[in-house]
């Protein structure tokens, strides 16, 4: 059955995809709309904390409970499916340079308008202290040795995804070489992917009520103070996340893909709306996923090895927030960067980015490592956490976005991309 031919009940993908907006849209009305009237009475706290947290809660969690099974078989199938290990080389080479490359751009560009624009001047904190206590951000050398697992089970267990990726590339290499021995347990990840993937699109069915819900209890409870003071370096965080979407990817598109961008957008709403709602590019994957392979039409073997790394290591929104955050505290502290400085940002906001986990807030966790390194008061995290949340929804629609025109491209230079589903309405 193909996605254009649900299921007796099910919707097909532009109705779903139409709810789903519908969804998001009714659940900022609605959570706004109480946020403005200021109604706190025990009903409005029963639908916010009780009916609202519950249903978002059970949606995010039955997101969550695909990825580590999709990664693994998905992966191990994708890796088995290319016929020599350097193939697999030369498509983890393209993209791992293409992530480095879109990443290092997207740093750039908030380095830049942060220091044109100035957001943080004017606030003389030199001699404040906030007061805040900094998380401790993981070494380099640790993060580096942890990517490789001792205990498989262990690290499908605890969800550790670039484990469960190095493990899954393991797997697939071996059913390869194995050739008919490895036939039998081919098949059965085969067919558990399948199940898997129609997991998904069940699951879609309740994506509109769930994005609903986290979405109207974030916008009932996003206090409106925060913003008036970090207006600015709010609006110049949107603004670079808006350039990286609407220049960076299209231009890469057409320029390393031949690809046409419009239609590349539209076919990426679903899951742009659930990474707002949910903030984790981690919940989001198995819907970026099957967006990538049903939509964008990138087979299964490329899209299933690009997408769930990017959705480990790449975080363009992330490194777009740190790269502003880092410029605006040092200006609010009044302490100079060096050009040296800048590239120093660069270097380390990348890596704070590549070791972002896909769930909400650890970009801001990860900032302290570039803070630490640019010898920057760590405490100045605390001035920009008021109005995190929606920045922190905002890029993650921007870092599986990031993900899937990265995926796209690879899959174009591979002759692995279906441009008959690309450019289908
Ligand atoms: N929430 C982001 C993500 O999941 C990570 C972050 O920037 O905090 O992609």
């Amino acid at each position: 059955m193909s996605e254009s031919e649900p299921a007796a009940g099910l919707s097909d993908t532009s109705a779903l995809t139409r709810r789903i907006l519908i969804g998001l849209a009714a659940g900022m009305i609605f959570g706004a709309g109480l946020n403005l009237s200021g109604i706190d009475s025990p009903a409005t706290r029963f639908i916010i904390d009780g009916v609202f947290h519950v249903i978002g809660q059970i949606f995010l969690a039955s997101l969550k409970l695909l990825v580590v099974p999709l990664v693994l078989v998905s992966l191990a199938c994708g890796t088995a499916a290319l016929d020599d290990v350097t193939r697999l080389g030369r498509i983890g080479g393209k993209t791992l340079g293409l992530y480095l490359l879109t990443t290092a751009i997207a740093i750039s560009l908030a380095i830049v308008a942060a220091v044109i624009l100035a957001p943080g001047v004017g606030f003389e904190l030199s001699s404040e202290s906030t007061g805040y206590v900094a998380k401790e951000a993981p070494g380099l050398a640790q993060t580096l040795i942890e990517i490789f697992p001792e205990n498989p089970f262990q690290a499908l267990a605890e969800g550790r995804m670039l484990q469960v990726i190095v493990f899954a590339i393991l797997l697939g290499i071996a059913i390869t070489l194995s050739g008919e021995a490895g036939r039998d347990l081919l098949r059965l990840f085969e067919s558990a992917n399948a199940v898997i993937m129609k997991l998904v699109f069940l699951l879609m069915e309740i994506a509109p009520y769930g994005i609903f819900c986290l979405i109207a209890r974030v916008f009932s409870e996003q206090g409106v103070d925060a913003f008036e003071r970090l207006a600015k370096y709010f609006l110049v965080v949107l603004g670079v996340l808006f350039v990286h979407v609407s220049v960076t990817y299209p231009t890469m598109l057409v320029l390393f893909g031949g690809l046409n961008p419009v239609g590349f957008f539209r076919k990426l709403r679903a899951p742009m709306s659930v990474a707002f709602s949910t903030a984790s590019s981690g919940a989001t994957l198995p819907v970026t996923l099957r967006a990538t392979e049903k939509r964008l039409g990138v087979d299964g073997s490329i899209a299933s090895f690009t997408i769930p790394l990017g959705a480990t290591i790449n975080m363009d929104g992330t490194a777009i927030m740190q790269g502003v955050a880092t410029v605006f505290i040092a200006q609010a502290y009044e302490v100079p960067i060096a050009p040296a400085g800048y590239l120093t940002i660069v270097l380390t906001a990348t890596l704070a980015s590549i070791g972002t986990a896909g769930v909400p807030g650890v970009g801001t966790v990860m900032l302290a490592m570039v803070l630490k390194q640019m010898n920057l008061p760590v405490e100045g995290i605390a001035l920009i956490l008021g109005v995190d949340r929606l920045l922190d929804m905002t890029r993650t629609a921007v870092n599986i976005t990031g993900d899937a025109a990265v995926s796209c491209i690879v899959a174009r230079s591979e002759g692995k991309l279906d441009l008959e589903a690309y450019r289908a309405p």
